[in-house]
């Protein structure tokens, strides 16, 4: 690539002027960058403290950024292509921090890095190759910004992106031809040169950009609130949530500020997806330029201009915006802390929410209905009650006790339970673990509701609770925290997975192999044997294993991170086939974030968009791990699939090979 043996070239000798010239350069360009730098620094250190927030433990700060920052992982992980050219951008500047420091260093007459000499050549040629993968890379990304253009990046085309790739681009190409060039030729000066002032205007430029981030976004990784949708405390009695300026604390302005404008955000996001208002990058945007317009001692509002009061209410909370963005922006604290604002002050009226915070003060359950209703069905399904001498508390939320299909899968969950011999009871008294009111901002119910429990759980002597849904797992483990300290809890999934060789299989699976479950590789072989036995098994439909295809709960993926658990209980009852979207990237189902209990969705339904994807497999059993998502699909296929395929709960394709049906009707 480079002709053999050929040094990087460097103008030998600076005149007085020359250096005078790089002096005065080099102060306009640093001049420039403090003047606007200074303002944002200003912004985020007179905002508001973080309540809540703590730098210790170190460790995981540093390992997330490393994994993010340094290896640019989540870049890469998340969008391959574009993530491996942004990452050899970034690894390429890393590389140029020492020969920058030099090329100002020697163009004064103080140059420690000798292209002669061993090390001196050593890094000129490793940053060479850097440069080489950074232009190639930074080409690409022009391409794919100004001749593909992702609709995600916006209508309005960005002249600045394309001249900060052009200055990075120049960057790398007038180093790579100093390799080409003699030390003595007048095209060396000129090189040196446009590299030097290509470097001067980038710096100068960069804090009146969104390449703000390349400062901002390290401190942002590595000052993250510590978990993933982590909703912080309120600061005492007069903080209310996002209200006003005066409420931006500085994370959410350190987050703000950094904001690349990538829209991986509201490409993921349903609401986006769908036609709401709601788009998580714009919420971003609409806080920075608030802060840029009036700043964080301001009282005026933080909704009407700069964001609308309706888009945080469409929020589903799945965190699909936060897991994606590749600078540490926490979405979901800002969004739930706009709902706390609007919910606090009144400013937010709806029909629904009141009703649903109505039934949440006064009663027990989200859907508002008497208590007895839960005793009725405790009775009727034969549900043991839980005395404290038993291993689990099986918690039944406000879907298990009080909703119809809800109930379905608590019972099957109660039969799979007894057939492995695991023992559990259900508690007298249980209340809404407060999922809903959480996230819908209102603290005082949720509250209410939070100590309400741990009391009744404490008297009970609860060690563990186990539940069939993951708003309860999340909400009892992480944000009860706030006000007590939780029992262990985990989802039904979890402890389904660790029984996985207990669990009663479909004849056509057993067949083929009683030690390990069905993967896509021998489904075949399966399916053969299936075929060859006759099975009658349930799963297995028509001679052939059953096709179940799982949707991902974001509060079981994203949230809790259990990928593997439910798919272990799906292959060892038929055929599991995946999503367009799954794992970390599975689109929401639309309930979340108390928006089941709300009225009708804007636009189109998250429920239906994602229920017809699902459809789109071919499966002939849609498998769920959450009673939510299995009430929308439920509505979503009623509505608008004809011949659609079943809807059941994980554990409900293991009940149904129970020897024993279950006695519970509604
Ligand atoms: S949490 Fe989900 S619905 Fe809410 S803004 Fe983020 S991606 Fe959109
Ligand atoms: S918030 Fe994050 S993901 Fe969204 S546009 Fe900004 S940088 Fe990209």
């Amino acid at each position: 690539m480079f002709p053999l043996n050929a040094t990087l070239a460097e103008p030998q000798h600076f005149s007085l002027a020359e250096k005078l010239l790089l002096v005065v350069l080099v102060a306009a360009s640093a001049t420039a960058f403090w003047l606007r730098f200074r303002v944002v620094l200003r912004k985020i250190l007179q905002s508001k403290i973080d309540a809540g927030f703590h730098l210790f433990p170190i460790g995981k700060r540093l390992w997330d950024f490393l994994w993010e920052v340094a290896f640019q992982a989540k870049v890469i992980r998340q969008r391959p292509l574009p993530g491996l050219a942004h990452a050899f951008v970034f690894w390429g500047f890393c590389a140029f921090v020492l020969v920058t420091l030099n090329h100002f260093a020697s163009g004064l007459g103080f140059g420690f890095l000798d292209p002669a000499s061993r090390f001196g050549r050593f890094y000129f040629d490793f940053a060479a190759v850097f440069a080489l993968a950074c232009a190639v890379g930074i080409f690409g990304l022009f391409v794919r910004r100004f001749l593909v253009r992702p609709k995600w990046l916006g209508e309005k085309l960005s002249y600045q992106s394309g001249f900060i790739a052009f200055l990075i681009f120049l960057l790398m190409v007038t180093y790579l031809a100093s390799y080409f060039v003699a030390d003595a030729d007048p095209a060396t000066r000129l090189l040196w040169w446009v590299h030097t002032l290509a470097i001067l205007i980038f710096l100068a430029i960069i804090p009146h950009t969104k390449h703000l981030h390349l400062v901002l976004s390290p401190a942002t990784v590595f000052l993250s609130r510590g978990g993933f949708s982590q909703i912080p405390p309120l600061a005492g009695d007069e903080d209310f949530g996002l209200i006003a300026g005066t409420d931006l604390t500085r994370l959410v302005s350190l987050q703000a500020f950094s904001c690349v404008e990538c829209g991986r955000c509201t490409e993921h996001c349903p609401a986006s997806n769908t036609g709401k208002l709601l788009n998580p990058k714009e919420i971003i945007l609409g806080l920075r330029g608030y802060l840029n317009d009036l700043g964080p001692a301001s009282e005026d509002s933080l909704l009407g201009k700069y964001n609308s009061q309706d888009a945080p209410f469409q929020c589903t909370t799945c965190g699909a915006c936060e897991f994606q963005c590749p600078v540490g922006i926490e979405h979901l604290p800002i969004l739930i802390g706009l709902r706390r604002g609007a919910v606090n002050t009144g400013a937010w009226q709806d029909d629904y929410g009141s009703k649903l915070f109505l039934a949440l003060e006064r009663g027990s359950n989200a859907h508002g209905l008497p208590a007895s209703e839960r005793d009725k069905f405790i009775e009727k399904a034969a549900l043991p009650i839980f005395d404290g001498t038993q291993e689990f508390c099986l918690w039944l939320g406000c879907m298990g006790g009080y909703d119809p299909k809800g109930r379905e899968i608590i019972a099957d969950f109660a039969r799979v339970m007894n057939f492995l011999g695991a023992s559990y009871g259900v508690l007298r008294k249980e209340k809404c673990c407060g999922d809903p009111v959480r996230r819908l901002g209102n603290d005082l119910v949720f509250q209410q509701l939070a100590e309400a429990n741990l009391e009744a759980l404490a008297q009970a002597k609860t060690k563990k609770i186990i539940s069939i849904c993951p708003h309860c797992v999340r909400t009892i483990q992480e944000d009860w925290k706030e006000y007590g300290t939780p029992p262990a809890v985990e989802h039904h999934s979890e402890f389904l997975a660790r029984h996985a060789d207990k669990l009663p299989r479909p004849t056509s699976i057993a067949a083929v192999n009683s030690e390990s479950f069905v993967s896509g590789h021998d489904f075949s072989r399966a399916e053969n044997a299936a075929n060859s036995s006759g099975a009658l098994a349930p799963a297995a439909m028509s001679g052939k294993l059953e096709k179940i295809v799982y949707h991902d709960p974001c509060y079981l993926g994203r949230y809790r991170n259990v990928y593997k658990q439910p798919r272990t209980v799906i292959k060892s009852a038929g055929h599991l086939v995946e999503a367009p979207r799954s794992h970390a990237r599975s689109f929401c189902c639309g309930a979340g974030g108390g928006l089941v209990f709300l009225g009708e969705e804007t636009g189109e339904r998250v429920g239906q968009v994602r229920a017809a994807e699902l459809v789109s497999t071919g499966a002939t059993t849609i498998a769920t791990a959450c009673p939510f998502c299995n009430g929308i699909f439920r509505d979503a296929l009623a509505d608008k699939v004809e011949a659609a395929p079943h809807l059941l709960d994980i554990v409900q394709l293991i009940a149904r090979e129970l020897p024993e049906r279950g006695q519970y009707k509604r």
